[in-house]
């Protein structure tokens, strides 16, 4: 049967007919679809969300020893998580069970703090990866990297790129395999990385890899089209579709075993060519290997490596090297689409928490959520974002050299918090920081479209589970002052920043309103402007909710007065709040913020 798949589905279905029987991951655009398609349609295959990328691994690897086929996914930023892991991992090789991670890289940094490039990471590593160009490819080489697995006792690292994930194309499905569980087999040696064993497991990795080199040679995952040209083109993934639209007459090298490279095999390409240009997007990782065996070649001069390649940008590059004259297509131009600025959701309950500390006037050191949004204007309240987790170690470091005299307050959401802020609050208690830690629980993983997580009280399989008290795991953590306030009281979170701020030692402040994306809607009555009692200072409108518009009613002053938009209001009632003049009511009658 012939489907139309993105490549993320493409992905779960070749999880599925490969026999996998556990699949793990922490969700990240763009890889998060495939842990939900396998959820949704493979039931067969036990997946879970775990607390982050680097359990995800470990939980992996303890199915691979256990037996069976394993899958872990993550975004390439997740990689870097499960670093620990993945490197020791490449080590002691895989159980009786394949084990497959993807990477999905962001060029382009759609949705993420950087663009790394993980093929550098699997050289890294030292494991094999397949990058393939398209869905099929990318349901295909997921069985072919589970043969490589077993076969070559190796972890396996699948590269996605946010194209390949979130592109569709037609996939040609095949029988599954019954998933299969054969046991752990006992090997201390093997999966027990003391020094001494180590050692001797780094001779067998140095091995594997001569054997891998030679497979790179022959495997079908690297093929040359010959079309008769003197021009060749090596190329992988994505970038091999946009050469090919611009240059579908030139001979392609095409790369889809990307790790030990078939240098034998491109030589030969490039000896019986009179040009060779290496077209592939971000870092010139083919082109610094190639080159460093000797051979001559051409690439990044002519192709930028930061962001994400196109058609139009291949085609440019081919014609400053002189390979066409004239671009095929355009380059991609934002449709005239009516300006929206990244903005918190309209009743978003973080809002609160960040109009309250640019009241207080500290510095707030920020993580990777939705909150980040609050760095953008109007509200513009946050002073640094650098990584999962990152906020409280952040905010304990600026703290202890006195970095700034207001104080610091770290803001993390539940599922960051739990991903990788135990640890930071771990530390200030332990090392008496006088810090503010405010976990902004909006009852789900909110930036990548509402997963579940360990306090949501539900598994990604839909069974109901216990879910973890945040008051009490931070007094278990050794916090003494832990507060719950309401994310919709602005008094009341003021009050209670300023009380913890003053407060030595370490603080924490939950905030306890959902997510208004999620299924139950806050309050169902929207807020409406009194229009005779409307000033027009524009106190409303300096908190970003985007259901606040000014009208075409002006002020005696010639100042627009405010108008909600009643189909965005949920009712939280933030506006009114800020609102001297009290011109914003409730439709019917006053609202309780209870
Ligand atoms: S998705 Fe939820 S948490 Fe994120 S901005 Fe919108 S309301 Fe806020
Ligand atoms: S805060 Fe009140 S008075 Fe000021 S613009 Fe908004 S609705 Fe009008
Ligand atoms: S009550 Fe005000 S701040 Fe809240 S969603 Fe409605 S318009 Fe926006």
């Amino acid at each position: 049967m012939k489907r139309l798949l993105s490549g993320n589905e493409a992905v779960a279905r070749g999880t599925f007919e490969a026999g996998v029987k556990l699949a793990s991951a922490y969700p990240g655009t763009p890889s998060t679809e495939i842990l939900e398609t396998i959820a949704e349609e493979y039931p067969s295959i036990y997946a879970e969300w775990s607390p982050n990328e680097k359990v995800a691994f470990e939980v992996g690897i303890g199915a691979s020893l256990g037996g069976a086929r394993t899958l872990v996914t993550m975004k390439h930023v997740g990689l870097n998580v499960a670093a620990d892991p993945l490197m020791t991992f490449a080590y002691t090789g895989v159980g009786q069970g394949g084990f497959i991670v993807i990477s999905a890289d962001d060029p382009e940094m759609h949705s993420s703090q950087n663009e790394q490039d993980n093929r550098l990471f699997a050289k890294f590593a030292q494991i094999p990866f397949l990058e393939p160009s398209d869905s099929q490819e990318a349901k295909d080489f997921m069985l072919k990297g589970y043969e490589i697995s077993e076969k070559f006792d190796t972890p396996v690292m699948l590269r996605l790129t946010t194209r390949i994930s979130h592109s569709k194309g037609i996939v040609e499905e095949s029988d599954p395999m019954e998933p299969r569980a054969v046991g752990f087999k006992r090997d201390m040696e093997k999966f027990v990385m003391i020094p001494s064993n180590a050692k001797k497991r780094h001779v067998v990795l140095t091995e594997r890899l001569k054997k891998l080199a030679e497979y790179s040679e022959t495997t079908e995952l690297n093929t040359v089209e010959e079309n008769g040209s003197e021009i060749g083109i090596i190329t992988g993934g994505i970038s091999y579709q946009y050469a090919k639209d611009n240059l579908p007459d030139a001979d392609y090298f095409k790369i889809g075993f990307g790790f030990p490279l078939p240098l034998k095999k491109i030589s030969k390409f490039i000896e019986s060519h009179k040009r060779v240009i290496i077209v592939e997007e971000l870092e010139p990782y083919y082109e610094e290997i190639i080159r460093a065996a000797g051979m001559k070649v051409e690439g990044k001069k002519y192709f930028s490596r930061l962001g994400e390649l196109s058609p139009y940008k291949v085609g440019l590059g081919l014609k400053e090297a002189g390979l066409i004259d004239e671009i095929k297509g355009a380059e991609i131009e934002a449709g005239p689409l009516f300006p929206r600025p990244p903005v918190l959701c309209p009743g978003c309950p973080h809002r609160g928490a960040f109009m309250a500390l640019k009241k207080v006037g500290v510095a707030v050191t920020g993580d990777i959520g939705c909150y980040t949004l609050a760095m953008l204007p109007p509200l513009q309240t946050l002073d640094s974002c650098i990584c999962m987790g990152a906020s409280i170690g952040t905010a304990i470091g600026m703290e202890k050299v006195g970095g700034y005299d207001k104080g610091v307050v770290a803001v993390i959401g539940d599922s960051t918090f739990l991903h990788s802020g135990i640890t930071g609050l771990l530390d200030a208690v332990y090392n008496k920081s006088n810090i503010t830690v405010m976990i902004l629980d909006n009852r789900v993983t909110a930036m990548t479209g509402g997963q579940q997580h360990p306090a949501t009280g539900y598994t990604l399989m839909g069974e109901k589970t216990r879910a973890v008290d945040f008051t009490e795991l931070c007094k278990a953590l050794g916090v003494e002052s832990v507060r719950v306030v309401d994310a919709y009281d602005l008094k009341a979170m003021i009050d209670v920043i300023k009380e913890e701020m003053a407060r030595p030692g370490p603080s924490v402040i939950l905030t306890n309103r959902p997510c208004v994306l999620m299924p139950k809607r806050i309050m169902d009555r929207p807020y409406v402007v009194d229009p005779e009692l409307c000033n027009g200072c524009t106190a409303c409108f300096r908190i970003g909710c985007p259901a606040i518009m000014p009208s075409k009613e002006m002020t005696k002053r010639n100042k627009p007065k405010a108008v909600i938009d009643p189909v965005l209001c949920t009712g939280c009632s933030l506006c009114a709040q800020v609102c001297k003049p009290e011109a914003i009511v409730l439709a019917e009658e006053p609202v309780s913020v209870k």
